[in-house]
């Protein structure tokens, strides 16, 4: 893994863009190149398009059995495994994360993702529906053809898995992009994909920014459904080029996750819990507990144990082992959280903690961000309101169950919350009351590849993972039978023939 030139793989072959055009691929802690990626454009996304409706409408992918196609994705499984660390150090690079965080959670995730879809056979079964003798009748899930999958940057590999696993099992085909920030962990799971049983042109990897190589794929005629994760804005945009085919759309968007603390909690554990909610991988997750609501009498002491823990996090290159927090993703990126920083001092927050880009010679050439917390916010403070992506927390207090989960439903995002207590009458209200796709009571951030992940309100459309992501990927079939001895039944009635 030390090429530093990477190609597109479409239809089984490495290639430039047809324009011949790159871009380089930035390592966020130090600014220095980790290597050059081709720059799609709409002639390559075509071309990849073509391989992948060829490989569907004519090749044996769709027709294998779930057996054969399971076995591939194992075979994907493995390979991952084989080359974690080679993996691991390359996420670690590209996107700044700490390597303790894709040695032990992104690459090994990725690897058990391929693995638990290829078990799922049992979650495609179809139904057989009494309509009554002599007719017979049953569903079966089908693929739906081409797939066009367009990935985030905060954790490449791993929705790289979580797309491609389901898509596969299904026996669909795909052209995935991945996001232009971080696209070299894709590539070499191409590379991985290609020393395995899964036939050219299944899955086809097109590099390039949102609006040139994005744009095009999710407009494309000859895409049958088109599967992104992103921001809200990007979702809305591509929703609307998905309308003029009628493409089906999954769409994983942002967030801003309540965390919600009560009085009788294990105070210790949600600090802690707390802290991995916004400043696990920078605060740049989908999930990030951004917003935190406190109970009235443990406000004072839970926001002092956050900034003595803050304190204690460390700041460094990710691939330093010591490291719990890296840089933000780029200079852009960072300045637009920045941004949001001084606009929380300007509508009157009480910064508490962070709030700078660090000092020292380690810093200089990188990304970094203090973690951040502001207490004291109100509800029409933009950083309560808008998805900030970065390691800012907002804090405020609550005085009763009511108003903790009024509070928690005030946003326009549905996609997690995390609620802490003792207390199963408050868990079990909040659980149900809180209008998000994923409630966790006293942990967080849990992940299954059994366990639907999706977000309601303005956090998305359908779900990923479980039995409900795999069936985002298929048509459902009826098949009606009439089983007379003149197959005569329904029809002859009518005429009366
Ligand atoms: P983004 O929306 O800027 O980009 C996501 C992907 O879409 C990238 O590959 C990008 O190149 C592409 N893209 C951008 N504009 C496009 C367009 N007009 N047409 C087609 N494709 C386009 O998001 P990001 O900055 O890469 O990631 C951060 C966002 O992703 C956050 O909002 C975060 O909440 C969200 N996210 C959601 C989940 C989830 O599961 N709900 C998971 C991770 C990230």
């Amino acid at each position: 893994m030390t090429d530093t030139a990477y190609g597109m793989w479409i239809g089984g072959q490495w290639c430039d863009s047809q324009e011949g055009e790159c871009f380089s691929s930035i390592n966020p802690a130090t600014g220095e190149i980790n290597g050059s990626v081709p720059r799609g454009q709409a002639a390559d996304v075509d071309r990849a398009v073509a391989a992948a409706r060829l490989a569907f409408d004519e090749g044996e992918w769709p027709r294998m059995s779930y057996q054969d196609r399971g076995e591939v994705l194992r075979q994907i499984a493995h390979l991952i495994r084989e080359n974690a660390r080679e993996l691991a150090e390359l996420e670690t690079r590209d996107n700044g994360k700490p390597i303790k965080e894709t040695t032990l959670i992104d690459i090994p995730t990725a690897a058990d993702t391929f693995e638990g879809f290829a078990g799922m056979a049992g979650e495609l079964k179809g139904e057989t529906i009494p309509v009554g003798a002599p007719l017979f009748c049953h569903t079966r899930y089908e693929p739906i053809g081409v797939i066009a999958q367009i990935i985030p940057w905060n954790y490449p590999l791993l929705m790289a898995a979580w797309k491609l696993a389901p898509a596969l099992f299904t026996g669909n085909t795909v052209v995935l992009k991945p996001s232009s920030l971080t696209s070299l962990t894709v590539l070499e799971l191409a590379r991985l994909m290609e020393q395995t049983d899964l036939p050219s042109g299944v899955v086809n990897i097109v590099t390039g920014l949102g609006p040139e190589a994005g744009r095009p794929l999710a407009a494309h005629p000859l895409v049958d459904k088109i599967a992104l994760t992103g921001s809200t804005e990007t979702g809305r945009e591509v929703m609307g080029l998905a309308a003029a085919t009628i493409k089906k759309a999954t769409l994983e968007l942002g967030g801003k996750s309540p965390t919600v603390v009560f009085k009788n909690a294990d105070l210790d554990a949600a600090a802690t819990g707390i802290l991995a909610t916004i400043f696990l991988n920078q605060g740049q997750m989908c999930v990030a507990g951004s917003r935190l609501l406190v109970e009235q009498g443990v406000h004072d002491a839970l926001v002092e144990a956050l900034v003595e823990k803050a304190r204690r996090i460390r700041l460094g290159n990710g691939l330093d082992p010591e490291t719990s927090m890296g840089p933000l993703i780029s200079a852009a990126h960072r300045e637009k959280v920045r941004g949001f920083i001084a606009s929380g001092l300007k509508e009157g927050a009480r910064l508490v903690s962070g709030g700078r880009v660090p000092d020292g010679k380690i810093f200089e050439k990188g990304f970094f961000l203090e973690p951040t917390i502001f207490d004291e916010v109100t509800e029409d403070m933009e950083i309560t309101r808008e998805e900030i992506f970065g390691p800012v927390l907002a804090v405020r207090g609550f005085a009763t169950l009511d108003e903790a989960i009024a509070l928690a439903n005030a946003t326009r995002y549905g996609l997690a919350a995390s609620i802490w207590t003792n207390d199963m009458y408050q868990a079990y209200e909040c659980a149900r009351k809180i209008r998000a796709g994923t409630v966790w009571l006293n942990t967080y951030g849990n992940f299954f590849s059994e366990v639907p992940f999706g977000g309601y309100k303005q956090s998305g459309l359908g779900r990923e993972l479980g039995g409900a992501g795999l069936r985002e990927y298929a048509e459902l079939k009826s098949i009606t039978m009439d089983a007379s001895p003149d197959r005569r039944s329904l029809i002859t009635k009518w005429y009366g023939w």
